[in-house]
């Protein structure tokens, strides 16, 4: 029997630049290498040296599972396996980190095309072979193209469910946990990002959202909604799609070019993108012109940034803010210190060192793409004991509580390890 054990090199005791190491004495598989961006200068994961890789495994594109990918790709060429929606969103998503976080990034754009040239396209539900591991994707509900990753060793089954959903929404399926055998698993790595708290039930939500943009459109107002650009802008041009809102719905920055993507790799969504881009109400934005004239009649506007740090949705912000007729429905976290936080908790708005006073009614909407404390708990019901249970991908406090609670309610044998740690499997 060989040696199996887990180096945890980012996302230990912390959300965000995830990073995971499996061992085996026949080869290691890097799952994930991500940067965090909050709230200045980015930080990686622990350094691990590429020459002692197999290769590397990417469950999705966030840039805390991504950006930091590159690095791995400096001095030597590295195989990487992923899904062609994630390597096309990747893709995107790091060529803009780079221009946004300029001299802060230690690589530059030569290592992401290396990069692009190593990548292995995987389907989900397909095994596919690594030196002596077996690996296989499952849809982990999270984003488009996102996946959790099942990796197994002679006869030792791991699952790394990067960040998933349990719940299906407009957009995504929920993760495919079905597919899993629990009973086999020697240890599951889970993402507890909300392993406090519950989200509210998906209909009250989308049902709630709606009314309240039905009455700021029949009082003549414009709906602005700040949006992550991967997954949440289309999740919402979803929502209103499906409950036929009779309004023009206008789709800007980065927002557009991943539904774009999303006609082309239609299989990741539910929603039928290509229709939805011939219907006369949806919008997407080509210029200043169109820009401006979705401000001059009652509208919805879906643009990045989610939590209002950048991009067009400052510039539609300082024009509607004012005006008591109009709304802001934030529909994405808000990190601390971003002006959506501050517009949310302090009800002020502070945009490139201006501040604007608020008329516009403000609402938040819980549209999470992670599993909430109740679906971790229902996911924990499926977990033999005997499985070695890794907790990542969640703030300090919160998950070492998560992990007293479970081991002593569930009897599980848990493990909440901080980055640097290995966490021997068998
Ligand atoms: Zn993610
Ligand atoms: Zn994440």
């Amino acid at each position: 029997m060989g040696d199996l054990s887990i180096k945890i090199l980012g996302s230990g005791r912390e959300i965000g630049r995830a990073g995971i190491v499996v061992r085996s004495n026949k080869g290691e598989i890097l799952l994930d290498y991500g940067a965090s961006i909050e709230p200045e200068s980015p930080l990686f994961p622990l350094h691990y040296p590429p020459k002692r890789l197999s290769c590397i495994i990417l469950s999705h594109a966030h840039l805390d599972h991504s950006g930091a990918i590159p690095l791995m790709y400096t001095s030597r060429a590295l195989p990487i396996y992923l899904t062609d929606l994630t390597l096309e969103i990747a893709d995107l998503l790091i060529r803009d980190f780079l221009k946004i976080s300029g001299y802060y990034i230690p690589y530059e754009i030569m290592e992401l095309i290396t990069m692009r040239k190593c990548a292995r396209i995987m389907d989900y539900g397909i095994d596919f072979y690594i030196d002596c591991f077996k690996a296989k994707l499952l849809n982990a509900g999270h984003i488009p193209g996102s996946a959790m990753v099942l990796l197994s060793y002679e006869n030792m089954h791991i699952l790394y469910t990067s960040d998933f959903n349990m719940v299906e929404t407009c957009l995504l399926d929920p993760a495919d946990v079905g597919s899993i055998n629990f009973d086999e698993l020697d240890a599951i790595i889970l993402e507890c990002t909300y392993a406090e708290y519950s989200h509210p039930p998906r209909e009250n939500v989308e049902r709630e959202f709606i009314e309240q943009i039905i009455e700021v459109l029949d009082n003549d107002g414009i709906v602005l909604i700040p949006a992550f650009a991967v997954g949440r802008a289309q999740e919402i041009a979803c929502v209103l799609y499906k409950y036929s809102i009779k309004y023009p719905i206008y789709i800007d920055g980065m927002a557009r070019k991943i539904i774009y993507l999303l006609t082309k790799y239609n299989k990741y969504s539910k929603c039928n993108f290509g229709e939805m881009l011939r219907n006369e109400n949806i919008k997407i934005v080509d210029g200043w012109k169109t820009r401006r004239r979705a401000l001059k009649e009652p509208s919805v506007i879906i643009t990045p940034a989610g939590m209002l740090k950048g991009g067009a949705v400052h510039f539609y912000a300082k024009k509607i803010i004012g005006d008591r007729k109009n709304a802001i429905f934030l529909v994405s976290y808000q990190g601390a210190m971003t002006p959506g936080r501050d517009l949310l908790t302090k009800g002020k708005l502070t945009l490139e060192n201006s501040i604007f006073d608020v008329n516009a009614r403000v609402y938040w909407f819980d549209f999470s793409s992670h599993c909430g404390r109740k679906e971790l708990l229902q996911f924990l019901k499926l977990v033999n004991p005997d499985t070695k249970l890794i907790l990542v991908h969640v703030d300090s406090a919160v998950g070492s509580k998560f992990k007293k609670e479970i081991s002593r309610n569930l009897g599980l044998n848990v493990s909440f390890p901080k980055n640097g740690d290995v966490i021997k499997i068998k």
